[in-house]
């Protein structure tokens, strides 16, 4: 007998039917005897209505209230799950993050899991044959306080019950049937990877690929839980997130990421000389807004120009900011670009290859696509491109690094 837990997103629960469908799902893998527990999203496009339906009421609806109003969306998504259950014989109960004691830090919207609290109470329901319905994205701080975990975040809720509960795998089930080599939205030729590394996998999550959020990941890595994303709708393997062995393919690139949230600043004619970068950027961090990129170019006579990125949503912030050092520092000028985005190779065996950065810039070039911005580490490369791009510069990278092509590219 296995304890699993299973993850529905916001598609594979987005009606009645298919809700039902996945009620279905369940049943039968407690019939084969599984011990199961559910973390659900949402169904779709709920927590974008919520969040619309905030900004029409308050310019700056406060961040508690905002909790209270888009953790609503998972609450209606449990019950209607198990009264599905319930209607095909299949004994099972709801809890919301409250109710399952999922204890966060208080930092509203982006809160991190701390413990888990009630792991002896849903073991105690699990024996007793019954299926656990868990409300995703959703927590309680100490005080007692709603919070939520970031979009996307069901996958972080799924992931920590099974650290929490010692489960045998944390399945992800999603409207696509794994982790391709790209977004399969953008490159119909992209390939689906049995297995990817969990090093990988973090890297494209932070670089973008929506497909898992980067603290689901993380959370797997540190506390080493198998974990698989697999399709609502098919049957099939998916994709295992497994630590680096032999096993695992050892592709130079396993994937291409891109980010579409991202916004340039620059500032220009700033003085070359020490604190300067802390005086541009100490402001902006200051402000809560976290910062990308960060390119410095080599100072020409006694000035020098500086550029960072931004997620969209704080670039208006971000660039009022920027104008007010610029008038105390004397510089030349501050530019802003929003229609940017990053797009980023990943693979761990780029470390033992060289020229990847080559092909990669060649390739751009081929195509005509201008490099605002790089940036490298062990097992990545991103580029920053302007936003009109960014299929063309995907699906070339993704044709010239072979991705399609099943092996290992030297
Ligand atoms: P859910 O609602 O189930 O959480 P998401 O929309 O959050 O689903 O994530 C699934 C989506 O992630 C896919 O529909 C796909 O467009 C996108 N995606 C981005 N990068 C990748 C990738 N490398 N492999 C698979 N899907 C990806
Ligand atoms: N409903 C939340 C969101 O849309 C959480 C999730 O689906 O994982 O971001
Ligand atoms: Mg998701």
């Amino acid at each position: 007998m296995a304890l699993i837990v299973h993850k529905y997103g916001g598609t594979s629960v987005g009606s009645i039917e298919k809700i039902g469908k996945v009620a279905d799902k369940i049943c039968a893998q407690v019939k084969k005897g599984d011990q199961i527990v559910v973390a659900v999203s949402a169904m779709s496009g709920e927590t974008n209505r919520l969040i619309a339906l905030a900004e029409e009421m308050s310019d700056q609806p406060h961040p508690r209230e905002m909790d209270v109003l888009v953790s609503t969306g998972e609450q209606v998504t449990i019950a209607l799950l198990t009264m599905a259950l319930h209607d095909r014989g299949c004994d099972a109960r709801s809890y919301t993050g409250a109710q399952i004691g999922m204890i966060t830090d208080s930092a509203h919207g982006k809160a991190r899991i701390r413990d888990i609290q009630c792991d002896a109470a849903v073991h105690k329901d699990l024996e007793q044959g019954k299926v656990v319905v868990v409300a995703g994205f959703q927590g309680v701080d100490e005080h007692g306080n709603i919070t939520t975990l970031g979009r996307g975040g069901s996958d972080t809720t799924a992931v920590a019950m099974a650290a929490a509960l010692d489960a045998d795998e944390c399945q992800i089930y999603t409207d696509v049937d794994g982790v391709y080599t790209t977004d399969p939205r953008v490159e119909p030729k992209a390939r689906k990877l049995d297995k990817i590394t969990f090093e990988e996998m973090l890297e494209m999550a932070s670089l973008g690929s929506k497909v898992l959020q980067i603290r689901s990941v993380e959370f797997a890595g540190k506390y080493n839980v198998p974990l698989r994303v697999l399709s609502s709708f098919e049957e099939g393997e998916g994709t295992l997130i497994a630590l680096e062995d032999e096993n695992v393919e050892q592709a130079t690139i396993s994937g291409i990421a891109f980010n579409r949230d991202e916004a340039q600043l620059t500032i220009t004619g700033v003085p070359d000389k020490p604190g300067v970068a802390s005086l541009i950027l100490g402001p902006i961090t200051e402000a809560n807004i976290e910062i990308d990129m960060i390119v410095q170019n080599v100072g020409v006579d006694v000035t020098t120009d500086f550029t960072f990125t931004v997620h969209r949503n704080d670039f208006a912030k971000a660039l009022e900011l920027l104008e007010k050092t610029s008038k105390e520092l004397g510089a030349k000028q501050v530019l802003g670009d929003d229609k940017i985005v990053k797009v980023s190779l990943v693979g761990v065996g780029m470390r033992s290859h060289a020229g990847i950065a080559n092909t990669m810039f060649q390739t751009l070039a081929r195509e005509g696509i201008n490099i605002r911005m790089i940036s490298t580490s062990e097992i990545k490369i991103s580029v920053v491109v302007d936003e009109k791009y960014l299929e063309l510069a995907v699906r070339s990278l993704h044709e010239a690094f072979e991705l399609d092509v099943d092996g290992v590219i030297a």
